[in-house]
């Protein structure tokens, strides 16, 4: 088996929580974020408590506190998004034996998994065939009701979905790693992007300058594919050795049939035709942005030049790590905008234009 199944939220009666911590939550799709509770559950032995010092703001909370997925992935309101946790550990149960109490300590988008199928046993935990428990708006196993993720200032994880960060690294600048950067270096990693091989990154933010650090970092060719004129020079200083604006069908025109392998990471609807065209022979493209509606592909354009169209989903716990301890070796974080948690509505609203450099991350020591 390695198909993945469908996510069905349910909600159980949760059971008495040990404590509540502090939250922001959406109420419904139209209500913005404010301050809420959430139930966090007493440690088991192979729990960690963490004080959550930053969160990184992803597309995808904005898709699903605006229920944009509602027919894959149906919110359950009140949903506290958050899957880019950077914290110190408060507590553990008796039996952790990865870390301690002040560990500088990250979450991503997964708090537990089955551990026992196919996938789960080869380190794709993202894959299980039970799927994962998601961070956040996804059935809460252990204590019922739903998930409630990292805007919040305390989180209750097993160790096995706890990842070891550096305390190299810049912690605000590190929290985006945990899903942007994890679901950019995945792909890259898993399609041998490296020396001599011309490579695309299609959209300029939170995952797109992540993609282009990485496909640096691994030596490749990159060439930036983006809508917004403004973003050439900061993707210049990013290390992008070509900007194509992607409106601008003649500057599309050149790059025919040229790319091994190309990332898509945009939020929106687009023609993922005019990408097929520029892949060489046996070219990859990998989406990775999770549009609210289907796009059309022409079979033609991956019958010529036998091109593949594959998709990807952030990474297992193992490979999260090996891409942290990559970022903390060659001094790789996400370009930031620091944000008060009392401004994450007007943050949705900036994300929603495109107009991030390149990440916005909340320091929850303002939730107060
Ligand atoms: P983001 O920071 O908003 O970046 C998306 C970029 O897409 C924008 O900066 C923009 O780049 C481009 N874009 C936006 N609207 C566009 C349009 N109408 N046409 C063409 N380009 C457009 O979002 P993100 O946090 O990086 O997330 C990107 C997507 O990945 C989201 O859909 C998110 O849910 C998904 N995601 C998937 C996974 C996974 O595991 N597969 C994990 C995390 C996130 P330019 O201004 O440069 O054009
Ligand atoms: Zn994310």
């Amino acid at each position: 088996m390695s198909g993945v199944a469908t996510p069905v939220v349910e909600v159980k009666a949760p059971e008495t929580p040990a404590y509540k911590a502090k939250a922001y939550a959406a109420k419904s799709a139209t209500s913005g974020l404010a301050t809420f509770s959430v139930p966090r559950r007493e440690l088991r032995p192979d729990d960690v408590q963490i004080d959550i010092q930053y969160c990184g703001v992803c597309h995808s909370d904005l898709h699903q506190v605006r229920n944009e997925w509602q027919n894959t992935l149906p919110t359950v309101y009140p949903v506290v998004p958050g899957h880019e946790i950077i914290g110190r550990v408060a507590k553990t149960g008796r039996a952790v034996k990865k870390f301690k109490a002040g560990d500088i300590v990250g979450v991503g988008c997964m708090v537990n998994s089955c551990g026992v199928c196919e996938n789960c046993r080869a380190g794709d935990e993202q894959f299980c065939v039970n799927f994962p428990t998601l961070t956040y708006n996804a059935e809460d196993k252990i204590l019922g009701g739903v998930t409630y993720g990292g805007y919040s200032d305390s989180i209750v994880v097993r160790e096995a979905f706890v990842l070891r960060v550096s305390d190299k690294l810049d912690l605000a600048g590190a929290a985006p790693l945990l899903c942007a950067g994890i679901t950019t270096y995945s792909p890259l990693r898993h399609w041998n992007v490296g020396k001599g091989q011309k490579v695309g990154i299609v959209g300029l933010g939170g995952l797109g300058h992540m993609g282009v650090k990485f496909a640096k970092a691994f030596g490749a060719r990159v060439v930036l594919f983006s809508t917004s004129p403004k973003k050439i020079a900061d993707a210049k200083r990013l290390g992008v050795d070509e900007v194509v604006i992607s409106t601008n069908p003649e500057a599309m025109q050149k790059h025919l049939a040229s790319f091994d392998f190309i990332l898509d990471t945009v939020s929106a609807e687009h023609d993922l035709n005019a990408y097929l065209l520029l892949l060489k022979k046996d070219g990859t493209m990998t989406l990775v942005g999770a549009p609210e509606k289907p796009a059309p592909v022409a079979a033609f354009n991956l019958i010529l030049g036998r091109h593949r169209l594959a998709g990807s989903a952030i990474g297992g716990i193992r490979e999260t790590q090996e891409m942290l301890d990559f970022c903390a070796e060659h001094g790789i974080t996400s370009d930031i905008e620091l944000i008060k948690i009392q401004d994450i509505n007007q943050a949705y609203d900036r994300l929603a234009k495109s107009d991030v450099k390149y990440r916005f991350v909340i320091d929850m020591g303002s939730l107060k």
